[in-house]
């Protein structure tokens, strides 16, 4: 309970602190773009403020001027009046911008465009006539000077309303000019972005850092917390493992002192044979305690001899049947004689078949079949225990080979062990350099596979 809070927690507190870097770099990507934006602006200024640009802008004025003049005698329509302007115009504009583009360029890397538009152009004819030339509002757009880009793509900057009397001497004619300028700024968001990079990938890596941070101590929490369960269970079953024969031993030897069996020979013989089984037994849990102990240092040595394989296989399963008093119980042996001889460690050896069939018993097989093949184009040989009992289930197979794992279901069944005998068995296989797997269905039966490299 408490670690799956704290997981939550430090869940809780990732999350939070990806929105805080979210946020922040949100923030910091919006005072970019307005910074960008500002600094546009200011450049664009110091620009038109020039006394060039100012020299061109007049020479637009007296264009546009006389242009209306010819229009006001009658001399051209509005559409030759616009088409004249323009034709005008054009090389106007191209020096505007050359002129622009190469101040900008010493200002600035960034692109930065600039477009004059004409908004409206009304001509006053006397206090009561006055023609539209031009209005925006009727969905035209005409360009005075700069770059002809989308309006909406742009920033206004400046409106301004230019008056102009057609003749000194008098009020009327005369000419209203509304004029925009508009900045554009079309790699904003790419030269933004492609600054911050640097952000990005900073906070990328802190984050990453973090999580894996997070992951690694969680994850060792709960690794702890394992060990210390799997210890507490061990400490049980030892106790409980022990307690059994040691009782059971106590109550023979009491026995043997009894009147009624000191005269019964027989009875003398079942009780010491009884002794002998709990301190067989006895001896067994002791070995596979101390055997845990020197593993866990990696202190197994090896002492590998040339083995005559099959034989030596066959003999341990022999030795095996008749420990076993169950006559139910069938060990096959399906092993071929062969003269084929391997190196192998035989105490160590023994003692990982020794425990695959006494799982193999005690976890109600009946039917038991022991294997051994070789694969010599591969170069390694086979064992493999099949039996009928009681299966392992889907979740459990991949831990059975750890240490002190027991299937939780079968401690309700009261099968006695300590989870060490699989870990220990894996331990020495892989100390002859090969593998132990597992094959199994709950309620059919499990195949243990061992496999060893031949040298
Ligand atoms: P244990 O002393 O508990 O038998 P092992 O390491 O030998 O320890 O086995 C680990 C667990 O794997 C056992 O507790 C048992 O639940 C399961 N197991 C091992 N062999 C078999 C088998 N042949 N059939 C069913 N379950 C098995």
């Amino acid at each position: 309970m408490k670690n799956k809070i704290l997981i939550l927690f430090s869940i809780l507190s990732l999350l939070v602190l990806l929105a805080l870097e979210g946020h922040l770099l949100l923030n910091t990507y919006k005072l970019e773009i307005k910074s960008y934006k500002n600094d546009a602006v200011r450049h664009i200024f110091k620009i038109y403020n020039q006394s060039y640009t100012d020299s061109i802008y007049w020479l637009y004025r007296d264009n546009l001027k006389s242009n209306i003049k010819t229009y006001y005698q009658k001399e051209q329509s509005i559409g030759d009046l616009f088409r004249n302007f323009s034709n005008n115009n054009k090389s106007l504009n191209s020096k505007f911008n050359s002129f622009i583009g190469s101040e900008l360029a010493e200002l600035t890397e960034h692109q930065i465009q600039i477009k004059v538009s004409l908004k409206e152009l009304l001509l006053y004819r006397s206090a009561s006539r006055t023609d539209t030339l031009f209005s925006e509002l009727n969905g035209k757009t005409n360009l005075i000077l700069g770059h002809n880009f989308n309006n909406k793509e742009g920033t206004i900057i400046n409106t301004s309303v230019w008056k102009d009397h057609l003749s000194t001497e008098q009020q009327y004619p005369y000419f209203n000019s509304k004029t925009t300028i508009y900045i554009n700024t079309p790699n904003l968001t790419s030269d933004v972005l492609s600054g911050m990079l640097w952000i990005f990938i900073v906070s990328l890596i802190i984050f990453v850092f973090v999580v894996l941070l997070f992951y690694y101590s969680i994850s060792n929490l709960i690794k702890q917390k394992k060990n210390s369960e799997i210890k507490t269970d061990f400490i049980n079953n030892i106790t409980h493992e022990f307690n059994t024969p040691l009782s059971t031993i106590q109550i023979s030897t009491k026995m043997l002192l009894n009147d009624k069996v000191i005269n019964n020979p027989k009875a003398i013989k079942s009780t010491v044979e009884t002794i002998e089984r709990q301190n067989k037994r006895l001896q067994s849990l002791l070995d596979q305690v101390l055997s845990r102990s020197l593993s866990k240092g990696g202190q197994i040595t090896m002492r590998k001899e040339e083995t005559l394989i099959s034989e030596y296989i066959s003999n341990i399963i022999n030795d095996y049947k008749l420990t076993i008093a169950d006559k139910n119980i069938d060990i096959f042996n399906s092993i071929t004689p062969s003269t084929d001889i391997v190196k192998i460690d035989k105490f160590y050896f023994s003692v990982v078949l020794l425990n695959i069939l006494n799982n193999a018993v005690k976890y109600k097989g009946t039917h038991i079949e022991v294997i051994f093949k070789f694969n010599h184009k591969k170069n390694y040989f086979e064992l493999i225990v099949s039996d009928n009992g009681i299966g392992i289930d889907k979740t459990d197979k991949a831990m059975v080979f750890e240490q002190f794992y027991r299937v939780s279901e079968n401690l309700k069944h009261n099968y006695k062990g300590l989870g060490l005998g699989l870990f220990y068995s894996q331990e020495i296989v892989k100390m002859h350099g090969g593998s132990i797997s597992l094959v199994s269905d709950l309620g059919i039966g499990s195949s243990f596979i061992v496999k060893v490299p031949i040298k």
